[in-house]
């Protein structure tokens, strides 16, 4: 019998945002400990998913599920957080006594108050538990900035391959996979890695001058002898030393090749890397082209104030300039405003209430509250479950919404913040994004996994947010130098 601890800590941190992320943020989303995990994630599309439903099958196999932790990304984790589950796996890694195998599903971007590098730490703390000849395996995002002490640590790694990250799901059964393989001594993996300093903006995996080298390395890992090929964007919104393209290659015992291989496709990257640039409509330009070419229904991206890169979600310029421009039969999703929550609740819905709407947090960069009347149409729990391509089947809480409209525009209001990439955030809340002309999104590309099946065409808008899409926007003082595309190389 294997002895497996399983667990999942998650978080991509945005050290250009001020709100750290506690415990409480945690429980905001998601924290579990022991056997509710096996029964919470069993069937979903996301890593722990493919996890659970991969090894609690197998007769060789006990499970030991310790901790999953996820928030939405923000600043840094703070000390007593990451403590608290480095403590709970510990504690799960004596229970078991003899543990043969690690397995976790992390995101690689995580920062806390102790260090740059709150997985690297976790890892190095895993393998000082369990010695240096237990597999420890781990999938990533596919925004993880990969670290050399990670890579020490950890046996294999396994991020997304996919943006928007559709492969959840299926990274957790290739990680559970390759442990299995390894604990039955079918196969000896070996992961090396190849790094260029190349700051990646939000590039979807479709995109053209992105999707040759997905292809390359799909075409790499069909090799007789290679177990897994994949590419780390990085997370440019965190400013630390190690943020950046890596590329990693694992083959059944020979790293020579695995070497070459991860070298091969990180220099093609590279010498794309002039290409590898998105450009973006203003919401005027957004605005008139929507109206000249009437099409229904169109998404409308506000790609900087994205909450799932660590914005705030309460931006307002792409609102305002809706209104401004008298846009009507448009549905916003969303805007994070628990004190308009409130006044919603406390005028209930059928009145009209006015309104300080959004622009709380950081009004600086992402806009001054909306100044309205707003008529109240719904109120509602805030909970849903979603059922797209990405988290499908797992549950969100926005604790508390409200769907408002000004001027013929419908918003929904919310007290606890999401990335709102699943068309259920519409649907529970009574508005059917088919029937509407423009549907507003705040993100940058994970929508497009479920809404491009539904939209005529999609515009991609870029306002001031803290996710701004040009990493030359941002000032940078812990990342290593020179670094492309702030230093010309
Ligand atoms: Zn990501």
């Amino acid at each position: 019998m294997f002895h497996v601890v399983i667990g999942e800590f998650e978080h991509e941190t945005n050290t250009f945002s001020s709100k750290k992320t506690d415990y409480a943020c945690f429980c905001g989303r998601e924290y579990m400990e022991g056997d509710s995990i096996l029964s919470y994630y069993k069937g979903t599309n996301s890593e722990m998913g493919g996890v659970v439903d991969t090894l609690s099958g197998q007769k060789d196999i006990r499970l030991w599920p310790s901790v999953a932790a996820d928030a939405i990304p923000a600043g840094p984790v703070t000390a007593d957080m990451w403590r608290r589950v480095r403590d709970v796996l510990a504690a799960t890694i004596a229970k078991a006594g003899k543990v043969d195998g690690v397995l976790l599903c992390l995101h690689g971007a995580m920062v806390t108050e102790l260090s740059e590098d709150g997985e690297g730490d976790l890892l190095e703390e895993v393998r000082a538990l369990v010695g240096p000849e237990v597999p420890i395996m781990a999938t990533l995002d596919l925004h993880a900035n990969i670290t050399e002490k990670m890579l020490r640590c950890a046996t294999v790694l396994c991020p997304y391959r996919a943006y928007p990250h559709s492969d959840q799901r299926e990274r957790g059964i290739e990680a559970a996979g390759l442990m299995l393989r390894t604990l039955r001594g079918e196969i000896r993996p070996v992961m090396r890695y190849a790094k260029r300093p190349f700051l990646l903006a939000a590039i979807p995996t479709a995109m053209p001058a992105m999707h040759k080298h997905v292809q390359r390395a799909a075409e790499f890992e069909g090799q007789s002898g290679v177990l897994s090929v994949s590419i780390g964007h990085g997370f440019f919104c965190a400013d630390i030393k190690e943020a950046g393209l890596t590329t990693l290659c694992v083959t059944n015992g020979d790293a020579d090749r695995a070497q070459d291989i991860a070298e091969q496709l990180a220099e093609g990257i590279w010498q794309d890397r002039a290409a590898l640039q998105r450009t973006f409509y203003t919401p005027e330009q957004a605005i008139a082209q929507a109206r000249e070419e009437n099409l229904r229904p169109v998404v409308f991206a506000d790609v900087a104030d994205n909450p799932g890169g660590g914005s705030t979600g309460d931006g307002t310029h792409l609102l305002r300039a809706m209104l401004k421009a008298g846009v009507r039969d448009a549905a916003v999703a969303l805007i994070c405003d628990p004190e308009s929550v409130d006044a919603a609740f406390a005028a209930g819905a059928g009145s009209t209430v006015s309104l300080r709407l959004g622009g709380k947090q950081c009004p600086e960069v992402l806009g001054e509250p909306i100044e309205c009347q707003a008529y109240v149409k719904s109120l509602h729990d805030g909970r849903y479950v979603n059922d797209g391509p990405m988290s499908g089947g797992l549950a969100v809480d926005l604790q508390g919404s409200a769907v408002v409209v000004v001027d013929g525009i419908e918003v929904i209001v919310v007290r606890n913040v999401t990335q709102p990439y699943d068309v259920q955030i519409f649907r529970a809340h009574g508005i059917e994004p088919l029937r509407r002309s423009i549907v507003v999104v705040k993100s940058s590309v994970h929508f497009r996994a479920a809404f491009e099946p539904l939209a005529k065409k999609v515009y991609d808008i870029e306002c001031p947010g803290l996710m701004p899409q040009n990493p030359r926007a941002m000032t940078y003082k812990n990342l290593r130098r020179p670094m492309y595309p702030l230093d010309e190389i």
